[in-house]
């Protein structure tokens, strides 16, 4: 069965203040989910103490974006390896906020790949189209090449069990904070064509774990999480709504 994961991914947004007030509640409230959904937090990576601290072993922890290198003079960044020693467990990869905003390519996605695994962490990564590529019918062929050229070095990699730590989040761009979501329908048709990529690239496929993201609310998760290829969320401005979290986490159908 394929790990389910709901994942809060908090961008630049949070404080000591909403960290204690969220992480506790979600904490307490997920607990004794009987779902079997893996609550993942991945706050700025100034709070992930913070967060780690309340979380108590009882909901993983992530961080939002890792350096292209190991270590060294390059001011602002952290490390895939630093991630790991401060006790996460998850690392954002190609997030389109960063492929946007900060020209992250394809190539610079692999290479953090690479990194994240080579530090033992497991990598969620992005991808997804625009809205224009969704209009002009090139959105499979568009999310194919961002799976295929993020996840090259794990096709090289000799040891195929790298595949165990890549989980893959479908995130179309134009549903990103919009309020606009894909319909289950579409949504489950490009979640079965990243899993017949998958194969292809000769990857696990039936066991790796595929997110929805791109405003996922309480209002719509259900629907989302019954596709049979959905295997969880990746949740933006709704994460930051104790609530709200915690209801997206709970409409897992029980034990499917
Ligand atoms: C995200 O940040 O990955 C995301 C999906 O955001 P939102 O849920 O706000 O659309």
């Amino acid at each position: 069965m394929r790990r389910r994961i709901v994942a809060g991914n908090w961008k630049m947004n949070g404080s000591k203040d909403l960290s204690e007030k969220l992480v506790g509640y979600v904490r307490s409230e997920t607990g004794s989910l009987d779902n079997g959904v893996e609550v993942v937090i991945i706050p700025p990576a100034l709070y992930v103490g913070d967060v780690l601290r309340l979380a108590q072993d009882a909901v993983s922890v992530g961080v939002q974006n890792v350096g292209r290198w190991q270590s060294g003079a390059y001011t602002g960044e952290i490390s895939a390896e630093m991630a790991k020693d401060a006790g996460c467990r998850y690392v954002l990869v190609g997030h389109s906020e960063r492929r946007q905003f900060f020209g992250e390519t394809d190539e610079q996605v692999a290479e953090k790949v690479s990194l994240v695994l080579a530090s033992g962490l497991a990598a969620i990564m992005c991808v997804g189209e625009s809205l224009e590529e969704r209009e002009s019918g090139q959105a499979e062929t568009v999310v194919a090449g961002q799976v295929r050229a993020g996840l090259a070095s794990v096709v090289r990699a000799a040891d195929g069990r790298a595949w165990q730590n890549i989980v893959v989040a479908y995130e179309p761009v134009w549903a990103i904070g919009t309020g606009k979501t894909a319909t289950a329908d579409d949504a489950q048709a490009m979640h079965a064509s990243i899993r017949g990529v998958l194969e292809d690239m000769g990857a696990p496929a039936e066991k790796i774990s595929l997110l929805y993201g791109g405003s996922v609310k309480a209002d719509n998760a259900a629907a989302l999480f019954s596709e049979p290829d959905i295997d969880g969320g990746l949740i933006g401005g709704a994460s930051l709504v104790a609530e709200d979290f915690v209801s997206i986490c709970r409409y897992f159908p029980a034990g499917a």
